[in-house]
Formats: C-alpha cells, structure tokens, sequence
C-alpha cells in the first residue's frame, strides 16, 4: 500500500483549486471505469481503483483536505488512511453512488476499527518554551471487560448468518429475455454483517466496548503553536467487536501570557527603566523564563529602544535551538516627585537650558486638574 500514488489530486486527475463538484465528478468518471466489477478483477484496474478511493476519501472531506494539502504544501509526508478508520468508508462511499449492493462478494468481518477523537488542551506559554507533561482526561470506548471485546456472552460465539452464509449479501436470480439477471441484496437477517450474535454480552449489549473515563498522559513538545495537532497513535476509541484503536489528536491552544507575546520563534516584552538611569545608563533586572536576566541600557536610552537576549525564546520548529526574547524599554518619568526632587529637576532644566513654562504651583494645579477630568 505505501507504493500507492500519494498526490491524490494527480490521481483524481483534477487541480488543486477543484471544487467538491469537480472531484464529485472525476471520482464517479474514474471509479465506473476502474471498479472490480467492471474490469472482472485486473489486478491493476484493482489497486488503481484503490489509489481513487482512498484519493476521494480525503478530498471530499473538507477537513480531511485540508489537512492533506497542509501537509502536501509542506512538503511533509501524509500518513495513508488506508487500513486506518475511514477505509472501510471506501466501499460505503462507492455505494452511496452507485445505488448499493456491489455484486463482488467479499467476506465479512464482525471487528470495526475505532474513531479516532481530538480532544483539545491549553498550555501555558511556558510549557511552549520548555515542554511539560500533561494529562488529559475524557470519555473514550474502551474494550468490554465482560466479553473481551467480542460483544457475546461469555461461552457463546457469533454465528455465520444462515440467511446469508457469511457474505452479509443475498442474491436474487432473474431470468429475462437477455439472459439471468442477478441482483444482489443486503442480507435483512445480519444487517449485511454476514454475522449474528445469539447471546449479546449484557454489559456492552454485543457492541464489545463501553465508553469510560480515562486519563491518558501526553508530552506537550516544546514549540508547539495555536492550533497545532498533534497524534498519539491507538489512543483513540476501542473499536467495535474487538477491532483495533482509533487515534487520539490532541489539539493545542496557548493561554495568553501576561508579560510575554511569541511572534514565531521570539518572545516579546518590555521593561521599565527610570528616566534617571536611562539618561545615564546602567543595569536594569529583565524577566524570562529562564529566571532574571541582567541587561545593560546604554547612556541616553529612549523609549522603544530594542535589546535583544539570544536563545531565550521559543524552540525553534524548523532547525535547533530556540529564539531570542525581544525587550523594549519604557522610560518611566517620576509621577508624584517630592519638593526636593522638584528644585533638582528644575535645576537640571535649568542647566540644560530647557525652559518650563507654567511651573507656578497654582497654574500647574488647575491645568492638571482639568486634564484629570
Ligand atoms: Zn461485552
Ligand atoms: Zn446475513
């Protein structure tokens, strides 16, 4: 199966932009010519009807697509739904169009492979930069212990449906004037299963599984971003009479952090350095998530003044190591300063030569207190 032509829209014949009735189209086009039944069992007419199923199966699933083109524009490698839940889809698909009742015969099995579930988690910021373990806790189907699965009472087994004799179909022979017409029918006895339970198990009631709470433990990997999925293989639902698990997507989010913002692989901040030791420079504390940083502000700092801190961002999702942490300074002006500092700051304007007008108490009141307003 890994050989299978993995650009479905190449094997659709269709181009990327096509629209769900163009795929509709090339699919129902393709398949008539390339069915079983059609090419009496070519071996190459089969796997190719394969390569348009599983290509339709995906295309003509919205979120399916999506994520196959995600993958397809990245150049990633698309893990093949063939064999996992939505292959058995394939055959109900083909029917859907085509009215049903396929006339190929196939043996039927009683196991159905689980669904798979996303379940959707917050971390923190800080998770993102160093990693975490986490747990998640949700409802899943796991395998009834009372029947192993099986979904028959212990001492009992599934029987063969006698209607059917296994093969979930029933056949009715016509004859007319152009020769036997045979048509092929679900079988009503077994639900086209080909199986009947005599003895359900009581606690599943013959389905094999029951939903339960469970707690399963993920590796939250560092770098991981809003909205990144991330698949834990078989930690899906059990499946039904014993088939296999579905898989788990866990879907992230990322808490809002009150003192850091990511942009790609950097964090951003800010840091608030008094008027007094921006003017003359010095050493001011910066917090990261590596604990506090010592940043040295050159003399005459303004606002906005960019320092950078290498590697203490986030890890980087395309190569090694992680991004920096961007700091913007904020040149605070004292608010409430005393009598005292007031005479120095008027001193210092002085000396500089930087005129105050309205300084007068009363003045300097009533505008402030207008502007307070
Ligand atoms: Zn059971
Ligand atoms: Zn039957």
């Amino acid at each position: 199966m890994r050989n299978m032509s993995s650009d479905y829209y190449a094997v659709l014949g269709v181009e990327q932009d096509a629209s769900p009735d163009d795929i509709k189209r090339a699919f129902r086009q393709l398949a008539r010519e390339h069915h079983p039944d059609a090419t009496g069992g070519d071996p190459e007419s089969e796997q190719r009807y394969k390569e348009i199923s599983e290509a339709y199966a995906v295309l003509s699933d919205p979120r399916k697509r999506q994520e196959y083109d995600a993958v397809r524009m990245g150049g990633g490698v698309w893990n093949s739904p063939w064999g996992s839940p939505f292959a058995s889809t394939i055959e109900d698909i083909f029917d859907s169009f085509f009215g049903g009742g396929s006339t190929r015969t196939r043996q039927q099995t009683r196991a159905r492979q689980g669904e798979s579930i996303e379940v959707h988690l917050e971390v923190t910021l800080e998770d993102v930069v160093f990693g975490a373990e986490r747990t998640l806790n949700f409802e899943r189907y796991e395998g009834c212990e009372r029947c192993s699965g099986e979904g028959t009472e212990p001492g009992t087994h599934p029987e063969r449906c006698p209607a059917c004799n296994g093969t979930g179909q029933v056949q009715q022979t016509r004859r007319t004037i152009l020769g036997s017409l045979v048509t092929a029918f679900p079988c009503r006895e077994c639900s086209g299963q080909g199986w009947v339970v005599p003895d359900p198990c009581k606690d599943c009631r013959g389905t094999g599984r029951l939903a339960r709470d469970v707690e399963v433990p993920v590796q939250v990997p560092g770098g991981i971003d809003e909205g990144d999925r991330l698949r834990l293989d078989g930690e899906g639902e059990a499946g039904a009479a014993g088939g296999g698990r579905g898989d788990l997507y866990v879907r992230f989010t990322v808490a809002p952090d009150e003192r850091f913002e990511r942009m790609g692989d950097d964090l951003y901040t800010w840091v608030e350095v008094p008027m007094t030791l921006a003017a003359l420079g010095g050493d001011v504390d910066v917090q990261t998530f590596d604990g506090d940083e010592t940043v040295e502000v050159k003399a005459g700092t303004q606002s906005n003044t960019v320092l950078r801190l290498k590697g203490k961002g986030v890890p980087r999702r395309a190569g090694r190591g992680r991004g920096d942490l961007i700091i913007r300074t904020h040149v605070t002006t004292p608010t409430d300063p005393s009598k005292k500092e007031k005479e120095l700051l008027r001193e210092l304007a002085k000396l500089r030569g930087e005129e105050i007008k309205g300084k007068t108490k009363g003045v300097f009141r009533r505008v402030l207190g207008r502007a307070e307003r």
